[in-house]
Order: structure tokens, then sequence, then C-alpha cells
């Protein structure tokens, strides 16, 4: 994980070498072919269909980009040129700190490889990552934030380290309640949150076959649930992984603020929909949010830790008086 590095955490980064790669469109059921190009500092992340016009084929990996989240988050640029399933690539770059890179992609999906992270991780560790030597920013959260959708809702709060909290509920008993919070740094994401796969109902399958949707859905790529429990033959990677993906999910389309996050997001049964709108709310309140270095960052955090312990010795100082 490139954050580990610390001459790599305050600069931007990019891919090493590029990668090349093939899998099925969960959605389309196709073959699809994607490549990861390294991209200069400051030109993000940037999707590239081959299979239309040239003049139309970019979308950039942006919030005010989502055009639909029904079923994963798909792209859409002012030509009318889509592409889906972004969200596990996308945590795979912020996860592991590629802040810039060119993503060339063969059709409007893109692969689902295993329905995680961790084959991309894997890529990218291969491939490795540069430091581009610009300075890289990050958005400090000042004040909370809130979206509700029913009963679903998200919250950024001011946190110090970026940290994303899921709960989730599902009638299913293989299920049922999960809650999980990691802190995104160092090996966490890639040992904790990248192996979780995607996962859906059977009961389901039928009906999105009907609509032309999931054609390419498999135990290959998901965790299948039936009435009786899981059915892939390998069983589960984490008794939770469900809340684990849901982490991962949220993650990818956070990453489509285009800079890290520093404050704690929350969410209870989150989606694509409600984490969209999340960031949409992020961006409309210009007083909830700063752009900061990403080394002022680290260091608001190193004075704010330094506070506490300050604290926690006057208290132990008072206990000592008495
Ligand atoms: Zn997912």
């Amino acid at each position: 994980m490139v954050y580990s590095q610390p001459e790599h955490r305050v600069s931007q980064c990019t891919l090493a070498a590029r990668i090349d790669y093939v899998g099925v469109g969960l959605h389309s059921g196709r073959k699809l072919t994607t490549s990861i190009l390294p991209a200069p500092p400051n030109s993000g992340i940037c999707f590239v269909r081959r299979d239309v016009h040239a003049e139309h084929a970019l979308i950039r990996a942006s919030w005010h980009n989502v055009v639909d989240t029904r079923l994963c988050t798909v792209l859409g640029n002012e030509h009318g040129v889509t592409l889906s399933t972004v969200e596990h690539l996308l945590a795979a770059l912020r996860g592991s700190g590629v802040d810039n890179a060119l993503i060339e992609v063969s059709a409007g999906e893109l692969p689902i490889l295993d329905g995680s992270c961790e084959p991309l991780l894997k890529l990218i560790e291969a491939a490795g990552i540069v430091s581009q030597r610009l300075p890289r920013s990050a958005i400090w959260i000042e004040s909370p934030i809130e979206v509700r959708q029913g009963e679903r809702f998200a919250v950024l709060a001011p946190g110090d380290w970026p940290r994303i909290s899921v709960d989730i509920e599902f009638e299913h008993a293989a299920i049922g309640a999960q809650c999980y919070s990691v802190e995104l740094h160092d090996q966490i994401f890639a040992s904790e949150i990248a192996p979780a796969r995607t996962f859906g109902f059977a009961s389901d399958l039928d009906e999105l076959h009907g609509q032309g949707l999931a054609l390419g859905g498999s135990m290959q790529n998901a965790v299948v649930l039936d009435d009786d429990g899981v059915v892939n033959a390998e069983g589960l990677r984490f008794a939770d992984e469900f809340v684990r993906h849901k982490i991962l999910d949220c993650l990818g389309d956070l990453a489509l603020a285009e800079l890290p996050i520093f404050g704690h997001f929350y969410a209870y049964r989150p989606g694509h929909r409600l984490n969209n709108a999340l960031l949409r709310e992020l961006f409309a309140n210009r007083q909830a949010w700063r752009r900061v270095g990403y080394d002022e960052a680290l260091r608001r955090i190193e004075n704010n830790e330094s506070r506490r312990l300050a604290a926690s010795k006057s208290r132990s100082r008072r206990f000592s008086l008495v």
C-alpha cells in the first residue's frame, strides 16, 4: 500500500507501468478488455471508451458524472456515453493511493473479475506506484453533513484519519445485521476490505436476466445466496464479508470526490444512490469542508493527537493530586 510509504503520502502518485486485463462484464456477460495507464499529475482518474468516436469517448471519474445507481455506479459524459460498474476499480485505485490514471475500456462496462478488489490490487502492486513529486490535496471535513433516503442515511463528520463505518440489515439469515468500521491506512484496505466479494440472491437472478441484466453473474464473481444460505462451495472469505463489501463499494463511490476525504463516513444500509447523494450534498455545502494539502491534513492529525495526549496527561495529574 502506497500510504505506508511516507514519501508517497504527500505527493500525487500514478502507476509505474501500464496494466492490461480481460474479464467478463457482470451485466452484459461480455468479454471486456481494460488497460490502466499512468497519467500526468492533476489529471485525476479518467475513462476512455475505445468502442465510440474519440471525441465522445472521455468520461471523468467524478461525482457529478454519475448517471445511474440502480445496480452499480454508472458514469456518463455530455455525449450520453456511459460506463457501468466503476466502483470496484475506483476503490482499488483509492485504496492503493493512485491519484492519476487513464483507463481504456473496450465497451460500456468494467470487468467484474472475482467480485472483489483483490485481483485489481495484485495487478496494481505488480505494476508498481510512483510518486509524481507534486503535492497531493485532500478534503478536510469541517462540519457534519447528512443525507436520508427513507430509513437509509449517510453522514460525513469531522474526524482525523479517513474512516468508513457501515451498518447493514438484511432479512436473510446468512447476513442479518452486520456492522464494520475501518480507518483506511496502511495494509488495512488490502487485508480487511479488498478481498470481500459482491453478493446477490439466486431468487433475484431470474428477474435480472429477464431485464437483460446480471448476464455474467455467477459464483465465480459473487457470493450467491439462496433460502438455505451461501451457495458457493468455498463459502465466505470472512463471516461478515457482506458488510465489508459494502465498505468497499462506499470507498469506490467516495473516490468520485476526486480527493481523499479526511473525516468519518458513516452509513446505515448504504447504496450507490445514497453515496452519490452524500457527495452532492457535500459539494453543495462549501462551508462543510476545506481543500487542504495532504501534508497539512497529516499535521492536523498530529496536532489533534498531541492535544488529546496533553488532555489525558492533565486529567491524570488531577487524579494524582486528589
Ligand atoms: Zn460492489
